[in-house]
């Protein structure tokens, strides 16, 4: 079964199962045959308040009703500047911060990283090994993930990459499990030596606090507190990209405050408008104000409607304690998850913060050997069976479990259960 892409290009249309959407509630999604599935993929971690979450529709329909956007590019008008006094709130660090609007994770991180340069007059980015922060012309050249890979002429060259610390797979060998100093002050060295290699001519070090595309690679417990350090050392503006880790999803607001770190940027994005495209950047008023006049100004910037999405969204999260939930759910799925990695051999680790799972799936435990083709085939078993799982990470052998943090749990049990018998099957 293949279903017609239509005039969209071949690089968008490469999909490991022939699934359409046409409806969709909290955890809940329908095929154009009306089949449901239980969704583990949040629309790539798009839905934390749930697909379709009343709140958010009603802001969109009272909004759209009211007044579609008229821009505030030039005018003003008060749905953006609500967003954003509570994006302030919300976030971590009591200094003076700003908020720039974008429309999608990519054009927060091009802002961030723009602005970072502009404020410190250095030409320099350093990024992280595995890391993802988006398509366009500097995003997409800090994506440690792409690096290596056919990506085009149109790359920005000057961007270190720094070894993440990913403690099931390093370049180092180490255990991060077993050794988690060691792996962060091999991983900060490292960091302190690639911006000698830019003879100190770095403007900022963008990271995330959990890796999402990389895999869910959660670092040692003390590597962001040390980046900090390493970033006030050199005078790097330190960004923070929680467009896939922010709004509840790792069990807390912000995945930041795990590791009790303030970027002086952070990024928001993805589940931030609820299903509707607005992402954010919020940090140090100083660094935001540094762009030149007109330098961060998009035509539909704060769009009303997806402001009015966004704050609903927030409200949800607040109100219905998400996060706590997030944690919640988040413990009980990784426990029988990693019952199952004791139970089938494919499964070589288990690891993430709150609903922000992924599941490494290897050839054998002892050689961690990533193994892409097992990894497909049971997200393919698991569609066939009713529940919607994708994969991710830098060898694709990760299964990627994101479901909306409204999940219930004999849903979140059912889609477990799912996926251990598509795992069974995948390995047969
Ligand atoms: N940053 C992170 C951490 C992401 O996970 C993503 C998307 N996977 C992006 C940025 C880019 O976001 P978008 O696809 O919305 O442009």
């Amino acid at each position: 079964m293949v279903l017609d892409p239509g005039p969209i290009p071949r690089p968008f249309t490469l999909k490991y199962f022939p699934f359409k959407a046409v409806e969709g509630r909290g955890a809940r999604v329908l095929d154009a045959e009306g089949r449901e599935f239980i969704d583990f993929v949040s629309g790539a971690a798009v839905y934390n308040v749930g697909i379709n979450r009343e709140e958010v529709v009603n802001a969109v329909v009272d909004q759209a009703r009211r007044l579609l956007n008229y821009t505030s590019l030039y005018f003003y008008m008060e749905e953006p500047v609500r967003l954003a006094r509570k994006l302030v709130e919300v976030t971590p660090g009591r200094f003076d911060k700003r908020v720039v609007y974008g429309f999608t994770g990519s054009d927060a991180a091009e802002i961030a990283l723009t602005s970072s340069m502009n404020y410190t007059g250095k030409p320099w980015l350093l990024s992280f090994t595995g890391s993802f922060h988006g398509t366009l012309y500097l995003s997409l050249s800090a994506s440690g993930i792409f690096a290596g890979r056919g990506r085009g002429a149109a790359v920005y060259r000057r961007v270190l990459y720094a070894e993440y610390p990913n403690p099931y797979r390093n370049k180092w060998g180490v255990d991060g499990y077993e050794k988690p100093g060691e792996l962060t002050a091999l991983a900060l060295s490292e960091v302190e030596e690639k911006i000698r290699e830019a003879k100190g001519d770095v403007a900022a070090v963008i990271f995330e606090p959990v890796e999402g595309d990389a895999g869910v690679v959660v670092p040692p417990a003390g590597f962001l507190k040390g980046l900090r350090e390493v970033a006030d050392r050199h005078g790097v503006v330190l960004i923070g990209d929680e467009v896939q880790t922010g709004i509840g999803r790792t069990g807390s607001m912000w995945a930041v405050e795990h590791f009790s770190v303030e970027p002086d940027l952070l990024l928001a994005g993805k589940a931030l408008g609820g299903g509707m495209p607005i992402s954010a950047v919020i940090g140090r008023a100083e660094i935001l104000e540094s762009q030149p006049l007109l330098g961060l100004g998009f035509t539909n910037m704060g769009h009303a409607v997806c402001a009015r999405a966004a704050l609903a969204t927030i409200e949800v999260v607040e109100k219905e304690h998400l996060a706590e939930r997030a944690r919640v759910l988040g413990e009980h799925a990784s426990k029988r998850l990693r019952e199952i990695a004791e139970r089938v051999e494919a499964v070589g680790d288990v690891r993430g913060l709150g609903l922000m799972i992924g599941v490494e799936v290897v050839r054998d435990k002892a050689s961690r050997r990533p193994d892409r083709a097992t990894a497909l085939k049971t997200c393919w078993r698991a569609w066939e069976k009713g529940l919607l799982v994708t994969t991710l990470g830098s060898h694709g052998n990760v299964l990627r479990i994101m479901p909306p943090l409204t999940i219930s749990m004999e849903e979140l049990d059912k889609g477990i259960d799912v996926l251990e018998e598509s795992l069974r099957d995948a390995v047969e």
